[in-house]
């Protein structure tokens, strides 16, 4: 049963990650709702991402997917660690144990990014979802501009 609580939560991290979110509205936005603005380029190389607009206020909307990956690095690091801490017991080698005292603060780094970005979007999805459910298609509206 612990296993599925695991994955329960695992899963409920991914749904609320896959809306864009309005701190203006407080409100979070189907990508079907949502405007889509100009091309950003965000890489050197000319690659970039369409800027996401609110249909409501027009603020610029935040993304949430890309929060997971702090999170899977932050994990990664950790359990990395364990690993490196089972080696650094077995061997003594000087770089495993440096590589166990230092991992967890990057893990741990990592892992207060994405909970300071969760404090500032999940509370808005659960008092969304608190009012209308769960299901995106029964969300009210966005008001479409006039
Ligand atoms: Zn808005």
């Amino acid at each position: 049963m612990a296993g599925f609580g695991v994955l329960w939560r695992v899963l409920n991290v991914i749904r609320w990650t896959k809306f864009f979110y309005c701190t203006n509205c407080m409100r979070p936005y189907c990508q079907s709702e949502t405007k889509t603005g100009e091309f950003v380029v965000t890489q050197p190389n000319g690659t970039g991402t369409h800027a996401i607009y609110c249909v409501n206020c027009s603020k610029n909307l935040v993304s949430i997917r890309t929060l997971i990956a702090p999170l899977i690095i932050g994990i990664g690091a950790l359990c990395f660690t364990l690993v490196c801490l089972v080696f650094a017991i077995s061997t003594n080698d000087i770089v495993m144990w440096n590589v166990v005292k230092f991992c967890p603060w990057f893990g741990a780094l990592f892992l207060w990014l994405f909970h300071r970005e969760k404090s500032t979007y999940k509370p808005i999805y659960d008092r969304w979802v608190m009012k209308h459910g769960t299901d995106p298609d029964k969300w009210p509206d966005a008001n479409k501009p006039k």
